[in-house]
């Protein structure tokens, strides 16, 4: 099928509601209840039968039957040493830029006198077990093993697992246990999918569950997040990062060459990945259209992208302030401006994960090496949720401290307000110390 009838001009003042809706529904939502049905079973039957079930799950869907589930020391070191010096300098590179970005967002304490003898604290401590999923179904993310492993380096959890499907052969690939070793992780486990997931919120006899899961991947690995998050007391999981999602917004001037290229970046990470265009300009849309049709057939992944690009949408605005409201609509996970002013768009555009700015800011920078996370909310959470940070890898608590006549400071307004709610054991907890003479301590 030629690229105009896979990827039409949709005009959007010309769109009923509907139409505008269905145009910004997402490609893997609609499959949803059968999609649940299938990752409820994978759940249960890692439930049942743990490592069994695990070993029979990626024999089933990566082609490979496990002897063992963990990735031993030997393997990691024979996989680094197998990588050219460029390729493990491109990876410590990455891993030092991602670094100079996270390590400024280490949180200092919060300590405030709120009143005369009256001490508030707010502390950070890092998650003790956190699970690193790093997808590799259609193509492992070292990237990924960086984006999670940093962070969870500069926080200080103690135990961090990482979890990846094998390949055909049974093998983690050695970028993968290369970024894992960079960022001084060496609990590794062969497994992936909704079984991983499963694997880390419950547990198995070789694999300890965690505390929280962070990481992106595909339908199954989200949905099995999700399922998991609601079903395991104490179980968190960072947020839906599910299949990839780009949007571009380009005026005329835009470079068509450039457009076609960040959408390809996206199409090409699997089928259920999802790019849309959104222009004022109908020749830049016919510009960036040929484009595509030109860059995908060099492509090696074109069958991954092309599928992709048919639940992809091309959208002809009437001005740029339309694509920012269809932009806002959608809450892209990744939002690219190719404008004359971007920076002027900037307070405008609320809804996306992670915003690039001009024709020399590609999403690449971004996924690699510029030093910002590319874990990022998907299915328009960009609404609500944030970019993964350093910040979801600890947890914050309160600390106080408070003296008698601090407590008498606070007295009245305590006794009044347990008063209105009618919880007088409330109020007795300070009437009975200010009453004693027992303890004058401060
Ligand atoms: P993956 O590791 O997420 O999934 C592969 C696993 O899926 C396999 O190991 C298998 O266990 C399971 N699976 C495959 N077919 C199945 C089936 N029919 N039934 C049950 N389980 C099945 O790797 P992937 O498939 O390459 O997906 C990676 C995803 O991550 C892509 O959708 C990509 O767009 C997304 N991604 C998102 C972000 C983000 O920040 N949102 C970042 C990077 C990648």
């Amino acid at each position: 099928m030629s690229l105009q009838n896979l990827l039409p001009t949709s005009v959007w003042s010309t769109l009923s509601r509907q139409e505008q809706s269905n145009a910004l529904s997402r490609p893997a939502i609609e499959e949803s209840g059968l999609l649940a049905t299938q990752v409820e079973n994978i759940i249960n039957q890692v439930k049942e039968f743990g490592d069994k079930s695990l070993i029979d799950l990626t024999e089933r869907f990566d082609g490979f039957k496990l002897e063992s589930l963990k990735v031993s020391e030997q393997q990691i070191q024979s996989a680094i040493s197998s990588l050219s010096s460029q390729r493990l300098a491109a990876l410590e590179t990455a891993y030092g830029q991602i670094k100079r970005f996270h390590q400024a967002q280490v949180n200092q304490d919060v300590e405030v006198e709120t009143c005369k003898g009256v001490t508030c604290i707010l502390k950070t401590e890092a998650i003790e077990a956190v699970g690193l999923y790093i997808p590799a179904g259609s193509a492992p993310l070292p990237s990924t093993v960086l984006m999670l492993g940093v962070p969870a380096e500069i926080a200080g959890c103690p135990r961090k697992v990482l979890v990846s499907p094998p390949d055909n052969k049974g093998n983690v690939a050695p970028e993968v246990l290369a970024a894992a070793n960079l960022c001084g992780i060496n609990e590794i486990y062969a497994v992936g999918g909704a079984q991983a997931i499963a694997a880390l919120a419950i547990g198995t006899e070789s694999i300890p569950a965690v505390n929280k899961v962070f990481g992106p991947g595909n339908r199954f690995v989200t949905e099995a997040k999700s399922q998991l998050s609601q079903q395991i007391p104490g179980f968190a999981i960072d947020m839906p990062a599910g299949p990839s999602e780009v949007l571009v917004i380009a005026d005329n001037d835009a470079n068509a060459d450039f457009v076609a290229a960040d959408l390809l970046s996206q199409a090409e990470h699997g089928e259920d990945s999802q790019v849309i265009l959104l222009s004022d300009s109908k020749s830049m849309i016919e510009r960036v259209r040929a484009a595509l049709s030109c860059q995908l057939a060099a492509l090696p992944r074109a069958k991954i992208a092309k599928a992709a690009l048919s639940k992809s949408r091309l959208i002809l605005t009437d001005s740029l302030d339309m694509a920012i409201e269809v932009s806002n609509l959608y809450g892209p996970e990744h939002l690219i401006v190719q404008t004359k002013n971007p920076d002027s768009l900037v307070g405008q555009l609320r809804n996306a994960g992670s915003i690039f700015l001009g024709a020399y800011t590609p999403e690449s920078a971004g996924d690699y090496a510029s030093g910002t996370n590319h874990v990022l909310p998907t299915y328009g959470y960009s609404k609500v949720v944030s970019s993964l940070s350093l910040a979801d890898f600890s947890r914050r608590y309160t600390v106080q401290k408070i003296t008698r006549q601090g407590l008498q400071n606070l007295a009245p307004c305590i006794i009044e307000l347990t008063d209105a709610e009618g919880l007088m054991a409330h109020q007795k907890a300070v009437t009975i110390r200010l009453n004693s003479t027992d303890c004058e301590a401060s």
